[in-house]
């Protein structure tokens, strides 16, 4: 009986970022009945790399087609399609006029960006999905080769790990297509502007020190205790000062998924959004939560959505075999940030490094974590898509 259960049982994983793809791929490892993964991106986005993309390398380098990934596993149903509200009494997951059953429901939605600075400026740039980065790198193709006119400010909001990376890389890719495509030597200044009294705010001091010291060999104006806002459609002012500008690339702002919030019946959420879960990481009855948003035993990481995605088939595979199970152990994540062409910074154990070495370091652990998700070949892709600059369309 219980064998005919677990061979046939329904779960539904939501959210196609680290944690829902590991999850849904060790469930399918285990053979635990039928696997539907619902993700409103028909692709996976590598957070993480989008500084490449935004700055010349193909998109491959950032994402990939979650059919592609889940070729290999015919039991893995994958569905894109946005998740717009649950109705656990009746074990649904309600998607718009659709509602698909499940026995076992797990939530993996990752971070929301909130996007209201966007929309009040015309040339501010979001960094969310494919659109908003495809946009970025557009941009500055666009003014830069085909029409021979650079912006003399480029206006960086966020010191965190996706603003850091981006000054960097843009610091390169600016200097790079301004020597290429245009005839005189124009002077470009890049802002990196960050409200916090420096930059990586929640990382250690080392990491803020070393990395303010190489954005600034590399020309980048480091703006700390400095806030940004959009004054008009030709200008930000940047504490005070009105600076003209057509790109505004803004970066913070992320918040935990405003979901869980918006279904107070069913989870219990801290004041800044994110689930309390059981040692199990059961939100509620049936219903699992993982990655970005679980309160207390996530770091917000790559590695932590791994982690919780890997055990949470581990978890359910035993329960429902009758096997002993544990709760949910955090392991410690390392920190790794690119600025510039072969520089990182990368800190484990708080042992730090940085320069060449730190930057091979830090491409084997994107391609670690690749490799959790991935084939080798799909990772050797991705990998090798990191060092194209400007494909041919
Ligand atoms: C810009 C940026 C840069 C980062 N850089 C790094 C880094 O260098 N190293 C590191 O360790 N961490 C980094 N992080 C953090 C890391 O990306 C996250 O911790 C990790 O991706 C979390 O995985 P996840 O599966 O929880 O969420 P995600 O990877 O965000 O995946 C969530 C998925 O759920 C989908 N989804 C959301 N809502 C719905 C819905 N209602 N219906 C259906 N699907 C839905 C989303 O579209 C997305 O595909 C970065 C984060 C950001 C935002």
């Amino acid at each position: 009986m219980l064998f005919w259960y677990y061979k046939n049982m329904h779960t539904v994983v939501v959210g196609g970022g680290f944690a829902g793809i590991k999850a849904a791929l060790e469930l399918s490892k285990h053979e635990l009945g039928r696997v539907t993964l619902l993700s409103d991106r028909d692709y996976f986005l590598h957070h993480g790399s989008i500084y490449a993309v935004a700055t010349g390398c193909p998109p491959d380098a950032a994402m990939v087609a979650l059919d592609d990934i889940f070729a290999p596993h015919p039991n893995v149903k994958v569905i894109n399609t946005r998740m717009t509200s649950i109705d656990p009494d009746r074990k649904l997951v309600v998607c718009g006029d659709h509602s698909y059953d499940y026995d076992k429901l797990v939530l993996a939605l990752g971070s929301e960006l909130d996007e209201t600075q966007k929309s009040t400026h015309r040339h501010i740039f979001g960094v969310c999905g494919r659109e908003q980065i495809t946009a970025i790198h557009e941009h500055l193709q666009n003014s830069i080769i085909n029409d021979h006119y650079v912006d003399r400010q480029y206006v960086i909001v966020g010191g965190g790990a996706t603003g850091v990376e981006l000054a960097g890389a843009l610091a390169y890719y600016v200097r790079q297509l301004v020597e290429q495509h245009l005839a005189e030597k124009i002077k470009v200044r890049i802002t990196l502007a960050e409200s916090s009294e420096r930059l990586l705010p929640r990382a250690s001091h080392e990491a803020s020190k070393y990395v303010t010291k190489r954005l600034q060999t590399l020309g980048v104006h480091v703006a700390t205790n400095t806030r940004v806002t959009p004054h008009d459609d030709e200008f930000v002012t940047v504490d005070g000062r009105k600076i003209p500008t057509e790109t505004v690339i803004w970066t913070t702002g992320t918040k935990a998924h405003s979901f869980y919030k918006s279904h107070p019946h069913y989870f219990d959420t801290t004041s800044k959004g994110s689930v309390i879960v059981n040692p199990y990481l059961e939100a509620y009855r049936n219903i699992y939560v993982l990655g970005d948003n679980v309160e207390g035993y996530g770091s917000n990481t790559i590695r932590s959505a791994l982690d919780m995605g890997e055990y949470i088939a581990d978890h359910l595979w035993r329960q429902e075999t009758g096997k002993l199970y544990t709760p949910y152990r955090p392991s410690s994540a390392s920190f790794a940030v690119s600025v510039g062409d072969d520089w990182s910074y990368v800190e484990a154990l708080s042992v730090y490094t940085t320069g060449r070495l730190a930057d091979w370091m830090r491409r084997r652990i994107v391609a670690a974590s690749y490799r959790k998700i991935m084939s080798k070949s799909m990772v050797d892709a991705a990998m090798q898509a990191h060092k194209i600059k400007n494909p041919p369309e």
